[in-house]
């Protein structure tokens, strides 16, 4: 792929109710230019490898979004919680043509997931940035509770209407 091309996930950057700094974080994570440790590494970098999250995988962007025990336990929850049964991909390329098949296109449904896609890698790279520099961590259900909370207040004065059927517990 060209330089000049634009990437196909571009789409998801439309129409997106998130906040600024979500969708601008879903930007720099779709580039794959979140400073992840694999990337420290290759700068030659040495920290501590272990991911934050599940304590238990070497940290890189596909584990910390995608693969991560912790991250696919809040990607369960919000897309539940959206009404859409579908399972998260496990590898880089199918969640990122995952993300454009459920994000493409104007309808309320897209505009809802791309909403909630940018606050959760949000969610997760903020969770992972406070765990590491501030030691303080939050639990699957306080952040699940905030992604959804935004979600609500973004879409409804975004799209008027037809938020009604959250049930947020
Ligand atoms: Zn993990």
């Amino acid at each position: 792929m060209g330089e000049q091309q634009k990437p196909i996930w571009t789409c998801l950057m439309f129409n997106n109710a998130a906040r600024p700094k979500a969708y601008f974080t879903m930007w720099i994570m779709m580039n794959q230019r979140l400073v992840t440790v694999d990337r420290l590494a290759k700068w030659g970098v040495e920290v501590e490898k272990t991911c934050v999250l599940c304590e238990n995988e070497e940290e890189t962007a596909e584990h910390v979004f995608i693969q991560c025990s912790f991250a696919r336990g809040l990607w369960g929850r919000l897309l539940n919680w959206t009404g859409k049964q579908i399972d998260v991909p496990m590898t880089w390329e199918h969640f990122v043509q995952w993300c454009i098949i459920h994000g493409k296109g104007k309808r309320a449904e897209a505009m809802k997931f791309k909403t909630i896609l940018a606050e959760g890698i949000y969610g997760l790279w903020m969770e992972r940035n406070s765990r590491v520099f501030e030691h303080k961590s939050k639990t699957e259900d306080q952040l699940v509770k905030e992604i959804t909370y935004i979600t609500i207040v973004r879409t409804s004065t975004r799209f008027k209407g037809n938020v009604s059927h959250y049930g947020v517990k």
